[in-house]
């Protein structure tokens, strides 16, 4: 391999060549990520408006959570769960206390933790709830997104995300989002119910925001009919929103709760699930797994970056700039025909743009943003995500509302 800079084309021409395409990057090549900052790989400086998809809520290589790395790195790096190694368990107890749960379980990306998850309500739900065996089901909404399993798949309405990859694992039944008459419905008419798997904001459908109190009477239902509410807060927790976990903004507490991207500041692979006694007892030696789960690194990256967000007071940080961020281009929106309205809570914002969901607008607007220094993907046709790391202080966000506003007249 040379060791030589190769241009942006260059890298592109790779990747297109020996790369699978499973994904339509924006073309930018970075090189350098600092804080709020991203590189290219011709010193050209971005504000970054995605945040790895909100792993990297606490700014690029945060020193904090690059030290515990490097630290851990030269001194343990994987035992197995064959043996113990000294620092997994005060992760535990520190995460566990941090979200306010009995136990974790360790896996290493959002999709495992998600089938964690599932796996965790299954068997719940034939030891304790008294289900008969295979045939569970599990409540889910419609437009979620849970990662790229075939099971996680299976119960996907995205036609890309599951076209061809059948057959799909069943168990799985589908409601409206947002919708607590079809919840009630649902659990009211089905039998062998054993859990209900929700995104509190569904972040890649386009940052929806339920209704006010969707949530509280959400877990109200499950809990009435004895099913867990299981909340994937990937995407939506650890200060993202404007607090510590979306479902904070309800008072609302998850049976079982799901983290991972920023759980790591987007450092390393790290995701979680939480639960109590009652719930993550029902797992026992052999039952479930994963070899890097909980290994060294992970759990001295995970204590850093957690408690990065609590000294640097980052959901505080996330729901003050946010309030600033909509009100800014909600006025806006009022005159300029490109921008139908901005949505979101917290740092975890989009922008509908005007025009049909096959429309290339929204992709041609991202590249005007990178051309003025802002990165930021559609998702979803014609909607754009704002997220940027949370370490954002209000000057910069200032100057970031400056080029979006800029760019949207300009269009
Ligand atoms: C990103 C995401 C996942 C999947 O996480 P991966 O680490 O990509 O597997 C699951 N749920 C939600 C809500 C997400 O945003």
């Amino acid at each position: 391999m040379s060791t030589t800079q190769l241009s942006s084309e260059q890298v592109i021409a790779l990747e297109n060549k020996y790369g699978a395409h499973n994904y339509h990057p924006l073309p930018v090549v970075l090189n350098k990520g600092e804080g709020v900052y991203v590189w290219d790989v011709e010193g050209k400086k971005y504000y970054d408006f995605l945040s790895a998809y909100s792993a990297v809520n606490q700014g690029h290589c945060h020193p904090r959570i690059v030290a515990a790395l490097t630290e851990q790195a030269q001194k343990l790096t994987l035992t197995s769960r064959a043996f113990y190694n000294d620092i997994l368990g005060k992760y535990e107890e520190h995460i566990c206390s941090y979200f306010g749960f009995d136990k974790v379980l360790p896996m290493n990306t959002g999709a495992e933790a998600v089938e964690t998850a599932i796996k965790l309500c299954r068997k719940w739900a034939y030891e304790v709830n008294g289900i008969e065996e295979n045939e569970a089901q599990i409540i889910v909404c419609e437009n979620n997104f849970h990662g790229r399993t075939t099971t996680i798949i299976s119960f996907s309405n995205d036609e890309d995300a599951r076209k061809n990859f059948g057959p799909y694992t069943p168990g799985f039944l589908k409601i409206p989002y947002d919708n607590v008459g079809a919840l009630e419905e649902m659990l009211k008419t089905e039998k062998n119910i054993a859990g209900f798997l929700v995104e509190p904001i569904q972040g890649e459908a386009g940052v929806y925001v339920p209704t006010e109190g969707y949530l509280t009477k959400a877990k109200a239902l499950c809990e009435k009919y004895n099913v867990l509410f299981i909340a994937d807060e990937v995407q939506t927790g650890v200060a993202r929103t404007g607090k510590l976990l979306a479902v904070n903004h309800e008072n609302v507490q998850p049976d079982i709760l799901i983290l991972g991207k920023a759980l790591s500041g987007g450092v390393y692979p790290v995701s979680a699930v939480l639960a109590n006694d009652g719930i993550m007892n029902v797992i026992k030696p052999g039952q479930h797994g994963s070899t890097f789960g909980g290994n060294p690194i992970a759990a001295a990256v995970a204590i850093a970056a957690l408690d990065v967000i609590k000294d640097e007071k980052l959901a505080e940080n996330a729901e003050y700039l946010g309030k600033i961020f909509r009100k800014e281009i909600a006025e806006f929106a009022t005159t300029c025909d490109l921008v139908l309205s901005v949505r979101g809570k917290g740092l975890l914002n989009a922008i509908l743009i005007n025009d049909t969901e096959d429309s290339s607008t929204a992709w041609d607007l991202c590249m005007k943003l990178r051309d003025n220094g802002l990165l930021a993907k559609p998702t979803h046709g014609n909607i754009i995500r704002f997220a940027p790391p949370l370490v954002m202080n209000e000057e910069q966000l200032m100057e970031c509302i400056a080029i979006i506003k800029k760019t949207l007249s300009e269009f």
